[in-house]
């Protein structure tokens, strides 16, 4: 039925790009720890983790499951309940199902995910969003949404933390404080953050706080996280009648397998280098430093730098794209054969790239060759 050359397609997999510093910033919080991979070595089968479930994902006691979502995570985020989901974006899915009916208002940032987007779409949600301030830096002002608020009424607020294009940190807290007196429900959409930073959702009066754990926690993934503050237990964690113990936003059970293990197998890695989020920060600001005394390239979004996502603006490799035999493809081609991937290829004016867990002498590699594509 099918030829040798279709089986190949399937068996031609291999991954090449693993030899390359990667600066994608949706993969560097992704990579797996050394430590984590003999463990997943284990787990690789289908429904490998259901062996002994009772029914529900979150209580199987071997693997030691139920210890890490109900006491390990909620410690982790500062929160009474935790469940895991698919991703981040299946998590405010699921959040916005439970609390909002079709044509409710959601209010959210205009920095939002995408996903995001999607998400309230799926539901036929009325998106309102609360404006950055534009060109530079794109901030979002945390007192806007009291404004936004007056005049939208919304059912549920979101606000990105950060945000997945300039990687900029609003005032969350202060969003949480205002979302409070209104009493009106807050997610926090920290794919970016959890996994990186220290985040306590009590701390900065979060409602729901979503990660997602090939993002940011280690994780092969698909998985994201989702604390919940104690009092919307009874809508979030509403339960099936036929099936008694299935929760219905999560459709009965929580990723099954390796996505589960990898998620915990990591988390000790995890918990760790999120002490260390100071110098990743460092790093970025050390990163955006050198890289601007080159003419022509500076760092687009909030200023100092608060995070390793970080968006460019390159007057200089747009330039030099108009003359360079592969056009706009010179910059990929050029930071290839030096070693570098993870910059979207085609583009040069504009792009999105990340310094997490670079070591310092391949830090200093990207540097310098952006210093030398610079000159060409
Ligand atoms: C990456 C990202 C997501 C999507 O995460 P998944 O876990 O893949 O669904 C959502 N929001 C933001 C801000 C992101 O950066």
């Amino acid at each position: 039925m099918f030829s040798d050359g279709e089986f190949g397609i399937c068996r031609n997999i291999r991954r090449e790009s693993k030899r390359y510093i990667n600066l994608n910033p949706i993969q560097r919080g992704g990579i797996i720890p050394k430590e984590t991979i003999p463990i997943l070595n284990e787990w690789l089968d289908g429904y490998s983790i259901c062996d002994f479930c009772e029914g529900r994902l979150e209580d199987i006691k071997s693997p030691p499951i139920e210890k890490f979502v109900h006491d390990i995570l909620p410690k982790f985020l500062d929160i009474d309940i935790v469940r895991l989901t698919n991703g981040a974006r299946e998590a405010k899915f699921a959040v916005m199902h439970a609390l909002c009916k079709s044509n409710d208002r959601i209010l959210i940032d205009q920095n939002a995910h995408y996903s995001t987007f999607i998400s309230a779409e799926r539901l036929n949600l009325e998106i309102h969003e609360v404006p950055n301030s534009g060109y530079p830096e794109f901030k979002i002002n945390p007192e806007d949404y009291a404004e936004k608020i007056e005049e939208v009424n919304p059912r549920l607020v979101l606000l990105t933390y950060p945000d997945g294009n300039y990687g900029n940190l609003p005032d969350a807290r202060r969003v949480g404080k205002i979302c409070s007196e209104y009493g009106i429900p807050l997610i926090l959409n920290c794919a970016y953050s959890v996994g990186r930073m220290p985040i306590s959702a009590r701390k900065l009066n979060a409602d729901f706080i979503i990660g997602s754990g090939h993002k940011s926690m280690a994780s092969s993934g698909p998985i994201g996280i989702l604390g919940i503050k104690g009092e919307w237990e009874d809508e979030i964690l509403r339960k099936s009648k036929r099936y008694k113990n299935k929760e219905i936003e999560f459709l009965g059970c929580g990723p099954r397998g390796l996505p589960t293990v990898s998620l915990m197998a990591s988390f000790p890695y995890v918990a760790k280098r999120v002490e260390r989020w100071d110098k990743e920060v460092e790093k970025a600001r050390y990163f955006i430093k050198k890289i601007e005394e080159i003419d022509g390239i500076r760092q687009l979004g909030e200023k100092p730098k608060n995070h390793d996502l970080i968006f460019i603006e390159s007057s200089r490799f747009y330039e030099i794209s108009k003359r360079h035999k592969k056009g706009r493809f010179f910059l990929y081609h050029e930071l290839k054969k030096r070693g570098i991937i993870g910059i979207k290829p085609g583009l040069t004016k504009n792009f999105k790239m990340s310094t997490y867990q670079l070591k310092k002498n391949e830090l200093n590699m990207v540097i310098d060759a952006f210093s030398e594509i610079a000159n060409l």
